[in-house]
């Protein structure tokens, strides 16, 4: 994936902060309402799941919930994107789309969790006719 930027550990840096009790877990669960509608009707499921609810039933000693809250959500920014540069994305087919009208764009990937709202940039990359092949 061309431009591809993995956001993984500032991400592990973030939660470590907020496990040391550097950061209130409010200052990093504070999702947009958009944001958070994007998530609960369009996100995907993914594998994972959310490192702060995770950590508030670690601490808790509670079982850690098994319902997978944490969904993806994907936001397309550039100026060849004109009036749809800032857009979710619903599916993979429209990301296609994109990726074959336009010539640069880039796509990020945010993960939410529709329990605390936690919110974290997971990747970015380019897409677009400059970047195919
Ligand atoms: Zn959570």
């Amino acid at each position: 994936m061309r431009g591809r930027t993995d956001y993984r550990l500032a991400k592990r840096a973030v939660v470590r902060q907020v496990t040391i009790g550097a950061l209130p877990p409010a200052a990093v669960c504070d999702a947009h309402p958009e944001l958070l509608r994007a998530a609960r009707n369009i996100g995907q499921s993914t594998s994972r799941s959310c490192p702060i609810c995770r950590l508030a039933d670690d601490r808790a000693d509670v079982p850690t919930d098994e319902t997978n809250c944490l969904r993806l959500v994907t936001y397309v920014y550039g100026d060849d994107l004109r009036r749809l540069s800032g857009h979710v994305v619903w599916t993979r087919e429209e990301l296609d789309g994109l990726a074959a009208r336009h010539r640069s764009f880039t796509t990020y990937v945010v993960e939410c969790c529709l329990v605390c709202g936690w919110n974290h940039l997971v990747e970015s990359y380019l897409l677009g006719r400059a970047h195919a092949g």
